[in-house]
């Protein structure tokens, strides 16, 4: 890979962790308990404790997905980044640049 390819990535991985950050804030919020007393329905009350498993799913992805990136940047400047934890194949530039978290290759990562 080279330098400018890198510094590339490292711009992209530090979007990624911003956009994690700011869903984790709203999915936390959105993860609050369902009020019942709430004046809404009992479809509508329904329909909001369904939405809170969703986004509880979701708060946990992204949390995960954050970590990964975080790792991920920590080793940004290594000469392993972008290479494949697994065979050490070198993992296609749109990949990294697609899902900057990902430390295999599209082929191990199917294994
Ligand atoms: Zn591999």
């Amino acid at each position: 890979m080279t330098d400018e390819e890198r510094s590339k990535l490292k711009e992209i991985i530090r979007e990624h962790i911003a956009k994690a950050e700011s869903d984790i804030t709203e999915l936390t919020e959105l993860v609050k308990p369902v009020s019942l007393d709430a004046s809404i329905g009992r479809i509508s009350r329904m329909d909001a404790i369904n939405n809170k498993a969703i986004n509880e799913e979701a708060l946990r992805k992204t949390k995960k997905r954050l970590q990964k990136l975080e790792n991920v940047l920590g080793i940004a400047d290594s000469k392993d980044f972008g290479l494949c934890v697994k065979c050490k194949a070198p993992i296609p530039f749109g990949r990294l640049e697609f899902m900057p978290e990902s430390r295999t290759c599209v082929r191990c990562a199917r294994r």
